[in-house]
């Protein structure tokens, strides 16, 4: 099989299940966007998916991104990058220049570098998630990523206030300490607290290639999906 129809077969069992859980939560398959991240592989894999009609590409690391965005686009590639990983200050301006919608908003230091990216990268604005931890114990929100719950909503509010900084939702993954059902449930109420100040803050981005029926059960709107749709990762991503 080629690399094209190998994409299509996994692009179609993912899809099912899509269907499937929605069936099961009583949700519209529409409802619910796709992500395919694509980290570890290469730019002709983003063209595959694209000619497979999938457009919204996620990636978790700046150096890595970058490359692959200019290839994709320089070979005539359209699609939405997503910015999933743990973000550094100095990456911000990077990330500024060609992500579509960064999900991993975790501390106002980088509220503050991004909206300064995106002046610097001269664009209207940037569309972003704030991530969530999930873990049961907090002190691994540093290594894994994500604001603990009771910051998001002030963190919220920073977001909001720069001006050039859309805050379109909430981002998390599954807690490692823990089962993902009672975690994405306690997402899915941060979710609606947050709306009650942001109601345009409407995206829950949750669930992956393990877990995407239980994020599709608690609302989750996009689900980020690596290895169930390109294999299984050489690397450690
Ligand atoms: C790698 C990654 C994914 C995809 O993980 P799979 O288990 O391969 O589907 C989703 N979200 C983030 C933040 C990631 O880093």
């Amino acid at each position: 099989m080629n690399r094209r129809d190998e994409i299509a077969a996994c692009l179609t069992a993912v899809q099912e299940r899509i269907a499937v859980a929605c069936t099961s939560a009583g949700r519209d398959p529409a409802e619910i966007t796709l992500v395919a991240v694509t980290k570890t592989y290469p730019a002709e894999d983003v063209l595959h998916l694209a000619a497979l009609g999938v457009r919204d590409i996620g990636e978790n690391r700046d150096q890595e991104a970058a490359a692959k965005a200019a290839a994709v686009r320089s070979a005539g590639g359209d699609v939405r990058w997503h910015f999933v990983g743990q973000l550094q200050r100095n990456k911000a301006r990077s990330v500024a220049e060609y992500a579509d919608l960064v999900h991993s908003v975790d501390r106002p230091q980088l509220v503050k570098a991004l909206a300064d990216g995106v002046r610097l990268a001269g664009r209207p604005s940037l569309d972003v998630l704030v991530q969530v931890n999930l873990d049961v114990d907090e002190s691994l929100a540093e290594e894994r990523g994500g604001a603990p719950a009771s910051t998001v909503l002030s963190l919220a509010d920073t977001v909001a206030a720069t001006g050039v900084l859309r805050l379109c939702g909430l981002m998390a993954v599954a807690p490692l300490d823990a089962p993902p059902e009672p975690a994405f449930e306690r997402l899915a109420g941060i979710a609606q607290a947050l709306r009650v100040d942001h109601p345009t803050a409407t995206i829950v981005s949750a669930g992956m290639s393990g877990d995407l029926e239980a994020a599709i059960s608690y609302g989750a709107t996009h689900v980020r999906v690596g290895s169930a749709l390109l294999g299984k990762r050489a690397l450690l991503g």
